[in-house]
């Protein structure tokens, strides 16, 4: 074994990794990356499947934010935002704010302040404490507490587990943690409520139901209020819950359930760590539409469910993150992984003046928001997130990223003949695709038989990484993937279901 790896296996703690197998295995180690193929040490070549933990955008050692970086480098690498500001932070704050507004209600952007964190944790840590403080300094939730989506991940600090309901994750530290209360998401392909037999598309695509889902976050935010103590906030991954198995919304569910929050006072927060940067595509509409196959003809007349009465801005068909698909303005927005093309470690929690607001006073009322990293608003991150942003803004992405959401969505449909895949979930650039013994009754792997993690390992030996969330393989290519390396990853996805579970 090479020597990085055995000092990796003698000194080096993985997360989310059973250590024991970890240590019987021999580590794939990886020495450089270009746009979506990382090579190990050996020389080995893999397509960076998972876009190296969802965090990848343009592709590893990308030319322009490579020299972005080097740009900063010669300049400073870290300076304190604890009493001093910064110039890539202080530009990067305003794009973000841009980006983050449709484009009729640039004159007031809703989220027009900005927190800078280190992660995807931090960001929720962030909107939880400043969501909480908010609460109870308008006086309306002397407790305030927050309502969150079964299965949900938003981190693993212990804030951020404590609006998490994966209770294999979380379970171990239920005696660290606040309460949150959860209600089901809308996981169409394993609903109680959805009466469809299994077909070999989407669930959404043919689940029959009466929206029950929507009906649960009624209730649960009515008796709520009955009891006296109505939910200071509703947390959501907009139209794609990562951790959670890749689960996504039906078209819809966005705007009903964030509609019921909003009517009963609670604050929206959207972690959109993983869905945010363009990773949830674009809407099939603009995918097929001409009209925006010239990038000129940007925006549209889709309404924007905006925070401030009669606010009903149009929202950008190319916006970079998920809520605006949905026509949802969230109070508190939560961005990290792809924040700096997933270069380095940097994210932000956007929110809103009124929460800024309260927040101020009298240096002796001590109103300050007690919280911050060593590392808040990193040039070197900052200057990785402008050259992103610059890229992913450009006509040359939106139109490569269109491309690609289309031949991501015809290479996937070629999964169905595999009687092992009972569901193919794809939201933009990202999918999930859940393997079960059996398509036609649905009926799971148990966990401990690690069908996604040997599969993944299959997928591994013919040169493609991702990692699975249980039964649940994922792919999430970077934006420079080419079609025919997104045929590839697909390719080897089916043999490696072929060669673990032989059909
Ligand atoms: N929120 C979501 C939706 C995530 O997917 C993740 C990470 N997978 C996090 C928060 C936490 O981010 P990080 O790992 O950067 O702390």
């Amino acid at each position: 074994m090479s020597s990085p790896a055995k000092l990796d296996q003698k000194y080096i703690w993985h997360p989310f990794t059973q250590m024991r197998d970890w240590l019987t295995g021999t580590p794939i180690v990886i020495a450089s990356g270009k746009g979506p193929v990382l090579t190990d040490i050996r020389g080995k070549k893999y397509l960076d499947a998972n876009s190296s933990i969802w965090t990848n955008l343009h592709g590893h050692t990308h030319p322009k934010i490579n020299a972005a970086i080097q740009r900063q480098l010669r300049k400073i690498s870290h300076s304190s935002a604890l009493g001093l500001a910064n110039i890539p932070a202080s530009l990067l704050a305003e794009r973000l704010v841009k980006a983050a507004t449709p484009h009729s209600a640039l004159r007031t952007p809703h989220l027009n302040k900005v927190f800078f964190s280190d992660d995807g944790s931090t960001a929720m840590e962030v909107a939880l404490k400043l969501a909480y403080v908010f609460a109870r300094r308008t006086g309306h939730f002397p407790k305030p507490k927050f309502l969150s989506l079964e299965g949900a991940y938003h981190g693993d600090t212990v804030g951020a587990v404590g609006l998490g309901h994966i209770d294999l994750f979380h379970k171990a530290y239920s005696g660290l943690l606040f309460k949150t209360d959860r209600v089901m998401s809308p996981y169409c392909y394993r609903c109680p409520f959805n009466r469809a037999k299994p077909e070999r598309a989407d669930a959404r695509e043919y689940r029959k139901c009466h929206w029950e889902c929507v009906g649960q976050v009624e209730k649960k935010f009515t008796a709520q209020k009955k009891r006296g103590h109505p939910y200071a906030a509703f947390v959501f991954e907009p139209l794609m819950q990562g951790a959670a198995g890749m689960i996504p919304q039906p078209s819809g569910w966005l705007r009903q359930t964030a509609q019921i929050a909003r009517s009963h006072g609670a604050q929206l927060i959207a972690d959109e760590v993983m869905t945010g940067f363009g990773r949830t595509g674009f809407p099939n509409d603009v995918l097929t539409s001409n009209k925006y196959q010239n990038e000129k003809a940007r925006t549209s007349s889709r309404p924007l469910l905006g925070e401030r009465a009669g606010v009903r801005a149009s929202v950008q068909l190319t916006s970079l993150f998920a809520s605006h698909q949905e026509g949802v303005q969230p109070d508190f927005l939560a961005l990290a992984k792809g924040m700096t093309g997933g270069y380095l470690p940097m994210a932000a929690t956007l929110t809103t003046q009124p929460v800024f607001d309260v927040f101020l006073g009298d240096y002796s009322e001590f109103k300050t928001f007690f919280h911050g990293h060593s590392f808040t608003g990193n040039q070197l991150g900052a200057a990785a997130a402008l050259a992103s942003l610059d890229i992913l803004q450009s006509p040359d992405s939106i139109r490569a990223r269109k491309n690609l959401q289309k031949a991501f969505q015809s290479g996937l449909a070629k999964l169905w003949s595999s009687p092992n895949v009972g569901d193919i979930r794809q939201v933009g650039l990202v999918a999930g695709i859940e393997l079960v013994k059996n398509w036609r009754t649905r009926e799971p792997f148990a966990l401990r038989e690690r069908v996604g993690i040997r599969v993944c390992e299959a997928m591994a030996r013919r040169g493609v990484l991702t990692r699975p969330i249980g039964n649940v393989i994922v792919l999430m290519p970077p934006y420079c993937a080419t079609p025919q390396q997104i045929t590839r990853m697909i390719r080897v996805l089916s043999q490696s279901v072929l060669e673990t579970l032989g059909s």
